[in-house]
């Protein structure tokens, strides 16, 4: 395949008489546009968008795709931040947001069958109309689709105590690069038969089949909630009191933080004046029964007392809760607006690490010229580096500075990506962490699927 492919009218004229459902074709420029970015700052744009109407659009599709070699590039709401749904290499962008039927919510076996374009807040939503929870919490929740969340397997504060997405997902139906459909998994809480295809398809970025639906495992819901925040003097003390208050036993629904140049963007919306230089913030909730719930809030008012936590905000209602989370989901925006570049990494290293990694970035932006804002979810030790510079003269500069913050994450144990994935964004570096044996294996998983390199070809791996 070239590496910009380009559809000639031939294809065309083969996509549009092959039984697609035609006002699912989409050819206009102005309506390719739409589709040529995602949450990136990346922008490739389309030949052709197919926004599939039923199954039946996609298996057709990737039959033609198959005969002419051209590239295929799943894509949900582009709402993913690694550029995986773009279509760098030209060919069709094939759009799941029209696939978006709740097909069923069963309350007594506690699992949810859903399209992969429902909007993810509205799987969430639904369950708990019915009483019941749907964990995954990613914060691009209101844009983002439930498939795209597979695909990513995305994760979001709910992770410390819930899991991610794949910890959700039962079975799926998915439309393989040659145009057949499978099913994979169960419908039960259980099921070991054969390899585990689900799984192999989840987080697989789109590159080795196009899941069109999904069974969800739901929990009963958590009868109480509450929360605090507790600011500290420095983020040393900050991530013992992490360490501290899961090693007494505590298992908090959500343990997120943000370091100081994130609580100053924000300051004209924290609930308390904005700290003392170097200081850093916990969000911290609990859910379950609402006495245990209250004797937990009180017990981490405890432990961060005596680890020199200098204020102790007490949210226990849950508007009040909202609002925080709105000056977290804040603080990403702003940063984007504060700076002309804006690279977004989410790295993960082991919880006791997290203070020594934050503690050395000051060095890292006076060597490569960038300024960097650290927030995310400390419970599970997943930091987004938000790494900004003044202009775009100096990217490569940039870039040196981002391989060599991930090479010092691998240094600390940690890995390269929790839950964005690698996309376009990240796949210059995946063999700073894959060894040469684990990458020839994956790529061979990936011919095995898709021989011809149609769908989502050159995302995650440089071939
Ligand atoms: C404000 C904001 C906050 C965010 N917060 C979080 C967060 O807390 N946690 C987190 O994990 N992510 C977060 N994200 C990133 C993003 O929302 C997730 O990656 C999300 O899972 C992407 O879903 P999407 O439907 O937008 O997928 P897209 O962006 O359209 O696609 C993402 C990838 O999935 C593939 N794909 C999409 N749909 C399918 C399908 N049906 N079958 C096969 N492949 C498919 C695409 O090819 C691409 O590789 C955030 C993004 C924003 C803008």
């Amino acid at each position: 395949m070239p590496s910009h492919f380009v559809l000639t009218p031939q294809i065309r004229n083969a996509i549009q008489s092959s039984g697609i459902t035609p006002d699912a074709i989409l050819v206009q420029p102005g309506e390719l546009e739409d589709y040529s970015r995602d949450s990136s700052d990346l922008v490739f744009q389309p030949d052709m968008v197919v926004r599939a109407k039923k199954v039946r659009d996609i298996q057709l599709l990737l039959q033609i795709a198959n005969q002419y070699h051209f590239p295929v590039v799943p894509r949900g709401a582009g709402s993913g931040l690694a550029g995986g749904c773009l279509a760098d290499r030209g060919g069709v962008v094939l759009c799941t947001t029209a696939l978006n039927r709740i097909r069923k919510i069963d309350t007594q076996n506690l699992i949810m069958e859903v399209e992969a374009g429902v909007v993810s807040i509205k799987v969430r939503d639904a369950a708990a109309e019915k009483g019941l929870f749907y964990p995954p919490d990613p914060a691009g929740m209101d844009q983002s689709t439930i498939g795209g969340n597979a695909a990513t397997d995305a994760g979001g504060p709910a992770c410390v105590k819930y899991g991610t997405t794949r910890d959700y997902i039962l079975g799926l139906e998915a439309v393989l690069p040659d145009g057949s459909l499978i099913r994979t998994g169960v419908a039960t809480r259980k099921g070991v038969v054969g390899y585990d295809l689900t799984n192999l398809l989840v987080g697989s970025e789109g590159t080795l089949g196009i899941i069109t639906a999904l069974t969800l495992k739901l929990l009963p819901s958590p009868p109480a909630k509450s929360g605090c925040l507790v600011v500290f003097p420095n983020m040393s003390l900050a991530m013992n009191a992490v360490t501290s208050v899961m090693g007494q036993g505590y298992l908090p629904s959500a343990i997120e933080f943000m370091d100081h140049k994130c609580l100053s963007l924000v300051g004209d919306m924290l609930p308390f004046p904005l700290p003392e230089a170097g200081a850093s913030l916990l969000i911290i909730e609990m859910d379950g029964p609402e006495d245990q719930v209250a004797t937990d809030i009180q017990g981490v008012a405890m432990v961060t007392h005596e680890l020199g936590a200098t204020r102790f905000i007490p949210v226990p209602d849950a508007q009040e809760r909202e609002k925080i989370w709105e000056v977290r989901r804040q603080v990403s925006l702003r940063i984007h607006d504060h700076a002309p570049v804006y690279l977004s990494e989410d790295i993960v290293v082991p919880l006791t690490a997290i203070a020594e990694l934050v503690n050395v970035l000051p060095a890292y932006e006076e060597t490569y010229g960038i300024e960097i804002f650290a927030f995310g979810h400390a419970g599970d030790g997943n930091i987004h580096l938000n790494i900004t510079a003044p202009d775009r003269l100096h990217l490569d500069r940039v870039n040196e500075g981002v391989k060599a913050l991930l090479e010092l994450t691998l240094q600390l144990g940690g890995t390269i990506s929790g839950e964005h994935g690698i996309g376009i964004a990240k796949r210059a570096f995946i063999d700073l962490e894959l060894s040469r044996e684990s990458l020839a294996l994956q790529k061979g998983i990936k011919r095995l699927f898709d021989p011809n390199n149609i769908l989502n070809p050159g995302k995650i791996f440089i071939e």
